[in-house]
């Protein structure tokens, strides 16, 4: 019997938060409230348990105290009473609308990359994307929206892009928060912002406020959203932009260490020197050569807390406290003593 409940245990739990983290209605700090929804979530990259946190207004005087914020980066993973990511979601597109796969290739395909479904399945994906594509602005979804303002005071928009593939085009999807409408879905090639922004100004065009925009780091999304609602604020989507710049900075920061260790590297020759003396001066030089080798131990929590930077740090306080021993004349002495 086919079964639609995937039980392959997934790869990773991955918690997301509001992007917002402030009300944007009285500037309060947002307050974890509820799990908004949490499921298993297939993708080209294996299988995640995804919990989406919604946060709160704490105050009291807010004039939306009812208002919920979601993170934005997760409602983009999957699409709403599906468990197979956008990516998925977006290759089926592709395969089947542009390379024209039968429906039993699909399924061999999805399958060969480890997304474990049926042909069924593959077809009613299919149509989930038919149905993504043909999202548009209609009078029902007006109504809807008009809703959300009047309980949200506005709408909270997002939009990103998924490309399943290296060289295809990108899926770009727009989001309204509160309520998870899709406001609009197109492939496009190049991305530009003036592409982007296209698809954007039916949203523009209806006039609505706008509370809060949010997406991933991509400049051309960034510049095709600000252009339109300039004084609106923007938000990046944490992970996203994690993920991005962790990169670069985690590489730099492992130069750094290593460059600092080197430096370091003397103190070995040091502790030599004044390990048989007993003097109150090798007692102190002893602390500080104790202090120095923990800080060569650092090993930070990357990518939020960078050990290169620990070890900087630390190095420096260390530097610190010599020099202004050294400016108090003789031997090192400990701070305040
Ligand atoms: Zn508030």
């Amino acid at each position: 019997m086919p079964s639609t409940k995937n039980r392959i245990t997934p790869k990773k739990r991955m918690y997301f938060h509001s992007e917002l983290r402030q009300c944007p209605h009285c500037g309060t700090k947002l307050k974890r409230h509820h799990t908004a929804w949490h499921k298993y979530v297939n993708t080209l990259n294996g299988i995640f348990d995804i919990w989406n946190m919604a946060y709160a207004c704490p105050n009291l005087e807010c004039p939306y105290p009812g208002s919920y914020f979601r993170s934005a980066e997760a409602d983009a993973l999957v699409m709403k009473h599906t468990s197979y990511g956008f990516d998925v979601l977006a290759l089926v597109g592709e395969l089947r609308f542009k390379q024209h796969y039968t429906l039993s290739e699909l399924h061999e395909e999805l399958n060969r990359r480890g997304v474990v479904t049926s042909e069924r399945n593959c077809e009613r994906l299919y149509e989930r994307y038919l149905t993504l594509l043909r999202a548009s602005v209609t009078d029902h979804l007006r109504e809807v929206l008009a809703g959300v303002v009047q309980a949200h005071g506005g709408l909270l928009l997002s939009m990103d892009g998924v490309q399943p593939e290296k060289g295809n085009e990108t899926l770009y999807v727009v989001r309204e928060g509160f309520s998870g409408s899709i406001l609009a879905a197109q492939n496009l090639k190049s991305g530009s912002a003036e592409e982007l922004k296209r698809l954007l100004e039916p949203v523009e065009k209806l006039g609505f406020p706008i509370i809060g925009l949010l997406s991933d780091g991509q400049h051309s999304i960034r510049l095709a959203m600000s252009s339109l609602w300039p004084e609106v604020p923007y938000q990046y989507c944490q992970y996203h932009y994690l993920k991005d710049i962790a990169k670069p900075v985690m590489d730099l920061d492992r130069k750094l260490k290593t460059g600092i260790k080197k430096n370091l590297r003397g103190i070995r020759s040091l502790e030599k020197k004044i390990q048989s003396d007993d003097s109150e001066e090798a007692a102190i030089a002893k602390d500080y050569l104790a202090a120095v080798r923990a800080v060569l131990l650092e090993d930070g929590n990357p990518p939020l807390d960078l050990p290169g930077i620990r070890v900087y740090e630390e190095a420096l306080a260390i530097q610190g406290s010599l020099q202004r021993s050294a400016k108090k004349g003789g031997s090192p002495t400990v701070r305040n003593s």
